[in-house]
């Protein structure tokens, strides 16, 4: 079976062009492989810190930035290359919910605009009345009242409503995948777990994957099935969620689960110490383990060498020497961690 959508092998390089002012190139992401099968639907969260790539994977999955090498697949064909109606069923297919919703809505426009447009640019109804019950029907889907939400300009609704509005405006053209980018980060924690059981309504009910993007451990661990803990834009391990978060193997997922917030909501990961970036090389090539400079167990061949994912179980890979006992995995296999969903779903609220 086709995948639905995959990345092989791709980097993602800045800086540096014909124009650039700057020499330096900063490797935004090296060598990354995701594959998002067609069936069963999945939710895969992708969590790092700011700076780990997450965002830049986001962009080259929607296509919204060519990778520098490798090639994003869509339905066997790369994105670069699909005729006008495979980008068309592309754009239908996959869609997105951006981090601060906010940005999306026009204020001059009453919220009905974000969700008339896309029925009518995708012919979803055949006249005005159908239109309107479909979107009332799909804000109802997302725990929406049509009469509370229709009719109002952006500024009139709350953060966690103007954010389930874009869920909803999503989930009217029925994608099979949705890739959320820090959905929940500007919202108020009381409505977090709210838009996260409506994203888990779109998997569950309605056969819909989900690449959940986030900086946020907790959420991706309610969340998702498998995860990918990526590290200065390569993946320092991936693998069933349970797994991963109960046990971390890599000492950067370590430090991540042990920076959970639990005693203070106010301390997240993107205020522990980090060290200057040395994702920024002159030539961008790697040499080493990337957390060399921050890891306790560092040894000498993790100066010397980039270490591949080391399988150490069937459903969780590692980047980390401390694992070389256990085979390594190619990039290129990293779905074969990846737990199946359950029929009902495995994750947890
Ligand atoms: Fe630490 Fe070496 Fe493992 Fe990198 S490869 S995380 S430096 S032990």
């Amino acid at each position: 079976m086709t995948a639905l959508l995959e990345a092989r092998h791709v980097t993602k390089v800045f800086g540096g062009g014909l124009f650039s002012k700057t020499k330096n190139l900063t490797v935004a992401l090296e060598d990354f492989s995701l594959t998002i099968e067609s069936d069963p639907p999945s939710i895969t969260a992708v969590v790092g810190e700011s700076g780990s790539g997450k965002t830049t994977l986001a962009r080259l999955i929607l296509g919204l930035t060519p990778p520098t090498s490798g090639e994003v697949l869509y339905n066997g064909k790369d994105l670069r290359s699909l005729s006008s109606t495979e980008r068309r069923q592309f754009l239908r297919d996959v869609q997105v919910i951006f981090q601060d919703p906010y940005e999306v809505y026009n204020p001059f426009y009453k919220v009905d605009h974000v969700l008339e447009t896309p029925v009518a640019k995708f012919h979803l109804a055949p006249s005005r009345e159908k239109a309107r019950a479909l979107i009332e029907e799909t804000l109802h889907a997302v725990g929406l009242r049509p009469e509370e939400t229709l009719g109002r300009y952006p500024h009139q609704l709350s953060g966690g409503q103007r954010q389930r509005v874009m869920v909803a405006r999503a989930l009217l053209l029925r994608p099979r995948l949705i890739v959320a980018d820090e959905p929940v980060s500007m919202v108020d924690a009381s409505l977090r777990a709210t838009i996260l059981d409506s994203l888990r309504q779109l998997n569950q009910k309605f056969g819909i994957s989900l690449i959940y993007i986030t900086h946020d451990l907790t959420t991706a661990y309610q969340i998702s099935e498998n995860i990918i803990v990526l590290y200065r834009g390569s993946v320092a391990e991936a693998g069933d969620v349970e797994l991963v978060v109960k046990d971390p193997q890599h000492p950067y997922t370590r430090l991540l689960v042990g920076s959970v917030p639990l005693p203070d909501p106010s301390r997240t990961w993107e205020k522990e110490k980090m060290p200057a970036d040395v994702s920024t090389r002159g030539s961008g090539a790697t040499r080493g383990c990337k957390f060399a400079e921050r890891c306790p167990y560092v040894m000498q061949v993790c100066r010397e060498k980039v270490p591949p994912l080391y399988r150490s179980n069937p459903h969780r890979a590692a980047a980390c020497f401390l694992l070389q006992d256990a085979p390594a995995l190619g990039t290129e296999d990293m779905v074969k961690v990846f737990v199946a969903a359950s029929p009902n779903g495995t994750s947890r609220g």
